[in-house]
């Protein structure tokens, strides 16, 4: 019996480890935070990073260690990495944490992304107003996600006001895209890769709110060529997505994220092997498992809101994923996959879902 070590609690450690119990794997999760959703499946060690990092023996117990979010501390990762395999190597999350490195790895790879300049002042503002126009994406180089630390600014006031707040950030081109769409790969440490088809994704308020598989999609090569390229430069193991924006055909890589991904939820229940097996196979060493679709599948968050598990019960094909999160205003608490056998079919038992969530999928 093996033990993997999760940093972090929350609904994706929770997802792994619904994943991997089956498996035969056992798991001890470490998170600052008491009570995260994860902890009923294993261990609980509620312990912030700098007791990891002075005390690295508090996961002892595990064979290896991975993680489920990027706000991990560097330093700890790497004392972590001195008595016990972290898998992957931590050097990635280097990258990851810092918005602009990560736009620097996409241009090395000749990985096409939207133009951006790095913003620390007003002046520096200004100059990226001339050279990318107006509006502009200004976001904070750290610590971003689900749209948190971002914001339009559409004339020159807004940018400075945006800016004289401080802090490191980056501004980047405002891309009018024709839709946003994601690849989830997986390599093993000998270097063998899978990917699942292209996702398409919609967002609102900068918070993912559906994801549809599109097998054959004509934008998967090239997707897929990109986060490969990714995962062979950091010699990755375990599961990798990059979101893309497309433009008159092109893409252009939004952000990547060095763990399961929101957009391969659907995994679960419409493919083969899900996203949270192919990581646990990649993190202990096994072969991953076939990235297939099973099935028509699309993936609908639950946001700030859940709706009763016997209502998603009724609709032929829905599938509820309820994370045990307090539920708050834009704070993802579950999701539903939905699954079908042809497309109107698909359509039918979205619509269905959507009148219990009150909005249209
Ligand atoms: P992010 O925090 O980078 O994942 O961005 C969250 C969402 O904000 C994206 O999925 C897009 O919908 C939107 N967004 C981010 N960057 C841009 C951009 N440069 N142009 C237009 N929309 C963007």
């Amino acid at each position: 019996m093996r033990t993997v070590g999760i940093l972090g609690g929350g609904q994706l450690a929770r997802m792994l480890a619904l994943a991997g119990i089956p498996l035969g794997l056992r798991f001890v999760f470490a998170s600052p935070q008491p009570g995260e959703c994860a902890f009923e499946l294993g261990r609980a060690v509620v312990a912030d990073w700098r007791s990891v990092e002075a005390d690295p023996g508090v996961l002892a117990e595990a064979d290896v260690v991975t993680w489920e979010f990027e706000n991990i501390s560097l330093r700890a990762l790497r004392r972590l990495e001195k008595i016990l395999p972290v898998i992957p190597s931590p050097e990635i999350l280097a990258v990851k944490q810092d918005r602009l490195r990560e736009k620097q790895v996409f241009c090395s790879l000749s990985i096409p992304t939207a133009d951006f300049a790095p913003v620390d002042s007003a002046e520096d503002a200004r100059k990226a107003a001339e050279v990318l126009g107006l509006p502009l994406v200004l976001k904070t180089r750290a610590h971003g996600y689900d749209g948190k630390g971002q914001v339009i600014a559409r004339d020159i006031s807004h940018l400075e006001e945006s800016v004289s707040r401080g802090g490191h950030l980056l501004a980047e081109r405002f891309v009018t895209f024709d839709r946003e769409l994601s690849v989830v790969g997986v390599r093993t440490a000998d270097g063998s890769h899978r990917f699942y088809p292209v996702t398409e994704n919609i967002h609102r308020e900068g918070i993912l709110r559906v994801s549809r598989c599109r097998p054959d999609d004509p934008k998967w090569h090239e997707a897929s060529e990109y986060v490969r390229r990714l995962m062979d430069y950091f010699g990755y193991a375990g599961v990798l997505a990059v979101e893309f924006f497309e433009k008159d055909g092109g893409l252009l890589a939004n952000e990547f994220s060095p763990r399961v991904h929101n957009t391969g939820h659907w995994t679960i229940e419409g493919a083969e092997t899900s996203q949270f097996e192919n990581h646990l196979r990649a993190v202990v060493g096994w072969e991953p498992g076939s990235t297939a679709p099973v099935a028509h599948a699309v993936m609908v968050n639950c946001i700030g809101f859940l709706p009763a598990p016997e209502d998603v019960a009724r609709i032929p094909g829905a599938h509820m994923h309820i994370y045990g999160k307090a539920i708050r205003p834009r704070r993802k608490v579950g999701h539903i996959t939905v699954r079908a056998g042809s497309q109107a079919l698909l359509e039918e038992r979205l619509r269905a879902v959507g009148r219990l969530l009150d909005e249209a999928v």
